[in-house]
């Protein structure tokens, strides 16, 4: 089975009636990697031809409400099929604390969770049961913040989490095929990037192709005009990421 990586969701914190927050699952076919957690986790899984019971991990880029609030939801799915694995939950330390006490508050901190804290340094490998390599390195957000790099096929997959700029995450993405990155802002702001910035992250690290998401719906409205500042910085193919959208890896 090809590997494919899935949008579940591709706006920003503030949704609207076509963009939930942004969260993405890749799928190997045998050990499925969730990638932050916002609504509806098992719902949307399950409308991807997942079982939740399959997840080979959770892996939470940060914790903020828009990528962590659905964690305690698909704990208690899980809980009600009699989920009889161990689940592996990946994080910084500090987000993963966020996430247990959200758990501990609503009573649905399961024994069937691992929890896997990660440090700060770049390009950490984290251990999966399968196949590809899942990398993760410190971005500039809000929160501690991590991007995270997929590896599966021989073909590359960049995912940059909410971020600014970095250097970090440059290297991060360095020859990646396919590069996701936040569009959050218009104007250069703290911890988010514009299209210009995000053009600048795509050329420098030399993508092969840019997805947006974690964008408001100025971005939908005047993607004509976001494309247009984008191609003054990079060349290659630029799309808008939406619920659904798959990204094959090979
Ligand atoms: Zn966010
Ligand atoms: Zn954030």
């Amino acid at each position: 089975m090809t590997s494919r990586l899935i949008v579940l969701g591709a706006g920003a914190a503030r949704v609207s009636a076509t963009t939930d927050n942004t969260y993405l699952v890749f799928d190997d076919g045998a050990a499925p990697l969730l990638i932050d957690c916002a609504g509806s986790p098992a719902h949307k899984l399950y409308r991807a031809g997942i079982d939740p019971c399959d997840l080979a991990g959770v892996l939470l880029t940060h914790a903020h409400p828009d990528h962590i609030y659905g964690l305690p939801a698909l704990v208690q799915h899980l809980a009600q099929v009699n989920y009889a694995s161990t689940l592996p939950l990946y994080g910084l330390g500090e987000t993963l604390h966020a996430g247990q006490q959200l758990l501990d508050t609503l009573d649905v901190n399961k024994d069937f969770l691992d929890y896997r804290p990660f440090s700060s340094q770049e390009r950490q490998r984290i251990a999966t049961r399968s196949g590809y390599a899942a990398y993760v390195s410190p971005t500039r957000h809000g929160k501690p913040s991590v991007g995270v790099r997929i590896e599966a096929g021989g073909r590359v997959l960049v995912y940059s989490g909410d971020t600014e700029p970095c250097p970090a995450l440059n290297r991060l993405a360095e020859g990646g095929d396919i590069l996701l990155h936040e569009c959050t802002v218009n104007e250069p702001a703290k911890g988010h990037s514009t299209p210009e910035q995000v053009a600048e992250t795509a050329a420098t690290a030399a993508a092969g192709r840019l997805g947006l998401l974690h964008y408001y719906p100025w971005l939908i409205d005047r993607f004509d005009e976001v494309q247009s500042r984008i191609a003054k910085i990079y060349s290659g193919r630029v799309t808008l990421a939406r619920e659904g959208d798959e990204y094959a890896l090979g």
